[in-house]
């Protein structure tokens, strides 16, 4: 007997059982000690960002083989603030996919953006503390992790059962590039779809290394997407979630369906704006099972603002987002 669609619809916004994870192995008290075994700019040598993969070697820690992608790991760089407390912990994304990026899980890696700014009252130089002891690090040196971290932002039990479209933007990038790996080394018939956004084609992270994927992979498709100029096709310069309309044929075959499930990480202001563009496109039936609406936002959709996420305007867990 099938079940009566309401229950269908309700296990559909249930959202599938995700991965179990291991969490919180190393403390502050008792870090993990990796040592540093790469450090490689991503960006293209014109780009105006500073953006690191830097890679750890944490065989021997309870590290080793558990973190999932998604998940994250924490770092107090060595010294003291202003007031001479010692560093906060900072937490970093793992880039990498489970089996690392050595194929033993021994290797785990991040992507890291140097935060070099202007002291917005003083005009004088800010540095991000944590980022940039990250990116000066040299092969070889130790570093003290935490972790891991996280458990809700992670690929679900079963893949296979899945499509995927995930939208990226910055170094948001970095768990959707171990997610893409697992999934497409799993021999998972899933659908996947990455959005990538950055400011220009020389922001473009792992660039080579997803396209290379797409072309090898039939079910990966890889849309990146440029803010601050024109495309290489030649049309205007766009967002992530513009893409839901310029690729429409592409992207909702995949959200129309039960299988369809959808990440976001990178800026915040992107996730009410996919919300947005997700409203104007898909049907209500499909829609209803991703954004749960009240009827006055339903009814106003241009004007929704970021305050109303969680409030009038409610992902279901079809959505994973992790937004800074
Ligand atoms: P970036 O290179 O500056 O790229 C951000 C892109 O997003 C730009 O193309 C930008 O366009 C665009 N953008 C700006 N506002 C937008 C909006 N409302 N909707 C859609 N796109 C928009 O990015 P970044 O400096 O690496 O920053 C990435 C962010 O991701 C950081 O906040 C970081 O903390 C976060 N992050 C989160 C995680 C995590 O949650 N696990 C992991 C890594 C990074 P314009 O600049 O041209 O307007």
């Amino acid at each position: 007997m099938t079940a009566p669609e309401s229950i269908a619809e309700h296990r559909r916004e249930d959202g599938p059982p995700l991965l179990d994870v291991s969490m919180h192995l190393h403390t502050p008290a008792s870090p993990a000690v990796g040592t540093v075994v790469g450090s490689q700019r991503c960006t293209r040598p014109k780009s105006h960002a500073f953006v690191r993969h830097i890679s750890i070697d944490v065989s021997g820690t309870s590290l080793a083989g558990v973190i999932r992608p998604g998940q994250s790991f924490g770092i107090i760089p060595p010294g003291t603030d202003e007031k001479g407390r010692p560093h906060k912990l900072r937490l970093y994304s793992i880039a990498s996919p489970s089996r690392g990026e050595d194929g033993a899980g021994n290797v785990i890696a991040t992507t890291v953006k140097r935060t070099i700014d202007e002291h917005w009252e003083s005009h004088r130089l800010f540095l991000g503390v944590a980022s940039n002891y990250l990116c000066d690090l040299q092969i070889g040196d130790k570093v003290s992790l935490t972790g891991p971290n996280g458990k809700r932002f992670v690929l679900p039990k079963d893949p296979s059962s899945h499509d995927f479209t995930f939208f990226a933007t910055g170094t948001g990038i970095a768990p959707f590039r171990g997610m893409i790996i697992d999934l497409l080394e799993s021999g998972a018939h899933s659908k996947v779809t990455l959005v990538m956004g950055v400011p220009n084609a020389n922001d473009l992270l792992y660039h080579d290394d997803l396209t290379n994927l797409a072309a090898r992979h039939p079910n990966f498709t890889y849309i990146p997407t440029l803010s601050r100029e024109r495309q290489p096709d030649g049309s205007p310069p766009a967002y992530v979630q513009q893409r839901l309309s310029t690729h429409r044929e592409i992207l909702e075959p995949g959200l129309c369906s039960d299988r369809g499930l959808i990440y976001i990480c990178g800026l915040a202001g992107m996730e009410i704006g996919i919300f947005q563009q997700l409203a104007r496109i898909l049907p209500p039936q499909h829609l209803d099972t991703y954004l749960k609406l009240d009827p006055e936002a339903r009814s106003s959709i241009d004007t929704w603002e970021r305050r109303m996420i969680h409030k009038q305007v409610r992902p279901t867990r079809r959505i994973f987002t992790e937004v800074y």
